[in-house]
């Protein structure tokens, strides 16, 4: 038997209460509510992995999330996490729309499986770069939050913050003034969450320039399956546009390509899993279309693992991942050096993350 077979596994949820609640075009979040799954090899080595599931965008919640991976359990025990890439296959099969639980158990074996080898995660796919740079995400709040809030994070040293616009446009754009006034010298994206329909997007990018401002991007401006709509938007846009919601699988990111209606592709690896970000990443890379990474509000595991994905392939021009735990409240600690907003990455094995 392998010393990298599985021995044990063991799934349990996790529950962290938001300092403050997140709001965006879809809804509002109190708390994150995660699953994790525990891998154990023969050797001894303990692989994390982490899905951050949100029913708005991906169809499953934590009790959906929990159910697929109890499910997943027999089948793992006795399998080589360095046949990581067979074992996605088949649960991709099996689990083709819970690919939040799928993607958990793709970064537990990765985790694992690159712990076993010696080598942290970013190293072993590419370590292409050893530090990125993150914005910070200011939500759906009042024009005077946004403003205090984006004053504090210039401060910390963000230079990008995201906006969260899509419900409203004339409360939009006293929001994304406001932000303006607190943080003069930071750029700004802006994602709209499919808030809007494809004339209001461009009533908004007229209102923008009315206003002489110039985000650097406009993310998910109309619902995620209109491409064609998206695709209006672009041709009369002065911003780039991402695709975020439009982008699940390597299907999705090549009928954006061909449909011509982003320019960046926003990839998070809790809507594609691990294995399919990579299809999706070199999909985008081969059809001209930017990089962003993005992710859900996931502890410090999670995204850690992102921040592996990111700097290991590189080239990613937009990095959005933010945290939004007190890192004292964090099951976990460790991995990346998390500065704001500076990630460095280090030698540690693995993702690099423990439980605390
Ligand atoms: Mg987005």
């Amino acid at each position: 038997m392998a010393a990298t077979t599985i021995k044990k596994v063991t799934i349990e949820p996790v529950d962290v209460p938001l300092e403050h609640p997140f709001t965006i075009a879809i809804g509002v979040q109190y708390a994150i509510k995660t699953a994790l799954i525990t891998v154990t090899l023969e050797n001894g080595v303990v692989g994390y992995g982490e899905a951050a599931p949100l029913e708005s965008i991906n169809g499953e919640n934590q009790a959906t999330v929990l159910a697929t991976l109890h499910s997943c359990k027999e089948f793992l025990l006795g399998k080589d996490v360095a046949d990581y890439r067979k074992i996605s296959r088949h649960l991709k099969g099996v689990f083709w729309a819970q690919v939040t639980a799928r993607c958990a158990v793709e970064m537990a074996m990765l985790d694992a499986f690159t712990k076993s080898v010696g080598l942290p995660l970013y190293k072993f796919l590419g370590g292409m770069e050893d530090k990125i740079e993150t914005d910070y995400t200011v939500d759906i709040v009042t024009p005077a939050m946004a403003r205090d809030n984006a004053a504090k994070l210039a401060a910390k040293g963000y230079r990008l913050l995201k906006i969260k616009v899509g419900k409203n446009i004339a409360e939009d754009i006293d929001r994304i003034l406001a932000v303006t006034q607190g943080a003069p010298a930071c750029g700004i994206t802006l994602d709209a969450n499919q808030g809007f329909s494809p004339m209001e997007a461009i009533n908004f990018l007229e209102q923008l320039k009315k206003h002489n401002l110039h985000p650097v991007l406009f993310e998910q401006p109309v619902v995620k399956h209109d491409l064609m709509g998206m695709r209006f938007v672009k041709d009369h846009s002065f911003i780039p546009i991402a695709a975020d919601e439009s982008v699940f699988t390597p299907a999705d990111a090549i009928n954006v390509a061909r449909a011509g209606c982003a320019d960046v592709i926003n990839i998070k690896l809790m809507k594609s899993g691990i294995v399919d970000a990579l299809d999706i990443a070199a999909i985008a890379r081969s059809a001209n279309l930017k990089l962003m990474i993005g992710c859900m509000l996931e502890t410090r595991l999670g995204l850690a693992c992102s921040v592996h994905f990111a700097a290991g392939l590189g080239g990613f021009g937009f990095v959005d991942l933010d945290p939004h735990i007190n890192p004292d409240h964090d099951p976990f600690t460790g991995g990346p050096d998390f500065g704001d907003p500076l990630y460095r990455l280090t030698d540690v094995p693995g993702i690099g993350v423990s439980k605390r």
